[in-house]
């Protein structure tokens, strides 16, 4: 497994807006939005080219264009909804699946309450949604589900994650034993977390702050 924390001015500048407690839902979902669109650059530098034959208005010559049948990006409801836009933008070849998890506020397990998956994924790239990297226990979940599906390679893309949840996902999928890449793109690992299982310091519940407590 490869984690990749993207280090960039304008990301550590948006990610410290969007934390802030003042800032209001509206303001929270563009900078979620762009936040997505900046980490999908590099989410997406492993896709294959190949070669297209081209005409500029000045001669012929041989371009790229993404290669491979179409990737399939995966919003973790709800809060990986508010991260879809921000992805396809860039990706605009993907299909989308949906997957929905509950954490159970207790023992913290996650379990699905709905999924709208392809059932064969042979050969195909695959970019999981979920802002918060925090027990692991949801992204282990869809990252099985994915791979026992015949998933080319899963992409995790987190706006933040705690240690407790990278280490988790590295456990679980050890290099020697899954040969399939497994990478998570995030814009900054946090410190710990807390007893009710939110990053700290965090942006608290991102749902909640994407959508409002419903
Ligand atoms: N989910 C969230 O929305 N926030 C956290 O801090 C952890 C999990």
């Amino acid at each position: 497994m490869h984690t990749l924390v993207v280090d960039h001015p304008l990301i550590a500048h948006k990610l410290t807006a969007l934390r802030d407690v003042h800032t209001e839902t509206p303001v929270f979902r563009s900078l979620t939005d762009e936040l997505v669109t900046l980490l999908a650059y590099e989410a997406t530098r492993h896709l294959q080219v190949e070669p297209v034959a081209i005409r500029t208005p000045v001669e012929a010559m041989a371009g790229s264009k993404l290669g491979g049948p179409a990737p399939l990006i995966v919003p973790v409801l709800r809060a990986g909804i508010g991260m879809l836009d921000g992805m396809t933008r860039l990706l605009h070849e993907a299909e989308v699946g949906f997957i929905g998890l509950v954490r159970d506020e207790r023992t913290l397990a996650a379990s699905i309450y709905a999924a709208r998956l392809p059932e064969d994924l042979t050969g195909r790239e695959t970019f999981v949604l979920d802002p918060m990297l925090a027990t692991g226990g949801t992204l282990e979940t869809v990252i099985r589900m994915l791979l026992s599906r015949g998933a080319a390679g899963v992409t995790a893309v987190c706006l933040l994650a705690a240690p407790e949840g990278i280490k988790r996902i590295e456990t679980s999928f050890p290099d020697q034993e899954v040969h399939v890449p497994i990478r998570v793109v995030v814009a900054a690992v946090d410190e710990r977390l807390n007893d009710r299982g939110y990053i700290v310091p965090g942006l608290g519940d991102a749902g909640d702050r994407l959508f409002g407590v419903v």
